[in-house]
């Protein structure tokens, strides 16, 4: 069983970004700009654009918080997306979801300059990436894409199964693993809440990617011998042995699964670090103007 760790590979990737950036703004270029805009104060995405901001920071780009009341209108959050999107300045941008309830997601992520949209939720990326044209593709997929290009796991032909249909994750996902690319054309299943006998459909996959966000949902029964196991998911639970009082659990039951497995991504160090890297992958494509010219 090998390990795939996502932090050593964010990690080397965090320093080939930070190489390129320094690279540019000695050539005299201007350093990758990420706005991100937060509405509230949600603890959670508290958390996650603190660290967009510390990655930002760790590899040399700018970054601007917008931080707005849970007040604000969606025509008044349309218009502050709009200044962004018209600001030279700034490369990419970030809407942290969720938004108020009074506040269409949908809304929200088509007012994005697609040239901006370094989430790659706008429905222009989304169907560029499905048809195979230069895209922003979300940062979980981007990830897991990076994580089994960079571990040399083969995809092509390879029975796949998605656990999960979300936007996000289980639909970009499946749609990147039936590409023709060098990670890519395997064939894949995608599961969901209403799939009937998924334990048998799991136990014939050569790669199977869990990203349902029930704890320790997949256990050994489900999982081939010599399989392939990406855990995406997370669920926090309380726990007395960390210091912050909880702890993250994926959706595999990984002690009893990894000795099965070919491969296996932990949790947390896994699929986690490549989301927060991937964003920045996507930054760097936006400022350097490659997917939009
Ligand atoms: P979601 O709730 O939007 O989607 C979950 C999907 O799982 C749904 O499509 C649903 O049909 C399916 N599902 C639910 N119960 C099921 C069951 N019993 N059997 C089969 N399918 C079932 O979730 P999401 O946003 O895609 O996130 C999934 C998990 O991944 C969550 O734990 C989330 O926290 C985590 N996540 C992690 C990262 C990361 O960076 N590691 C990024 C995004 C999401």
């Amino acid at each position: 069983m090998q390990l795939i760790d996502g932090k050593i590979i964010s990690e080397q990737i965090k320093a080939e970004i930070a190489k390129e950036v320094e690279e540019i703004v000695k050539k005299g270029g201007k350093k990758p700009h990420l706005a991100a805009i937060l509405v509230g104060n949600d603890g959670a995405s508290e958390t996650y654009v603190a660290h967009k901001v510390k990655d930002c920071a760790q590899v040399g780009f700018t970054s601007t918080l917008l931080r707005f009341d849970n007040s604000i209108s969606e025509e008044e959050l349309i218009n502050e997306i709009k200044k962004v999107n018209a600001n030279p300045d700034i490369d990419g941008l970030i809407v942290q979801l969720p938004v108020p309830k009074h506040i269409s997601d949908n809304k929200i992520i088509e007012a994005i300059d697609p040239a901006k949209d370094v989430d790659g939720f706008h429905p222009i990326n989304v169907g560029r990436m499905v048809i195979g044209l230069p895209a922003y593709v979300s940062a979980t997929p981007a990830g897991i894409i990076e994580l089994l290009r960079r571990y040399k796991v083969p995809t092509a032909g390879k029975n796949c199964v998605v656990i999960g249909r979300s936007n996000i994750v289980g639909k970009p996902i499946s749609n990147l693993l039936i590409q023709k690319a060098d990670v890519g054309d395997a064939t894949v299943t995608i599961c969901h809440s209403r799939t009937e006998n998924l334990k048998e459909v799991c136990s014939k996959a050569d790669i199977i990617i869990a990203a349902l966000g029930r704890a320790e949902f997949v256990t050994a029964d489900m999982v081939k011998e010599g399989a392939v196991v990406i855990d995406v998911g997370i669920t926090r639970v309380e726990s007395q042995t960390t210091k912050s009082g909880f702890k993250l659990i994926g959706d595999v039951k990984f002690d009893e699964v990894a000795p099965k497995c070919s491969f296996i991504t932990p949790v947390p160090g896994g699929v986690g670090p490549m989301t927060r890297v991937a964003l920045l992958q996507n930054t760097l494509l936006a400022s350097k103007k490659v997917i939009y010219k």
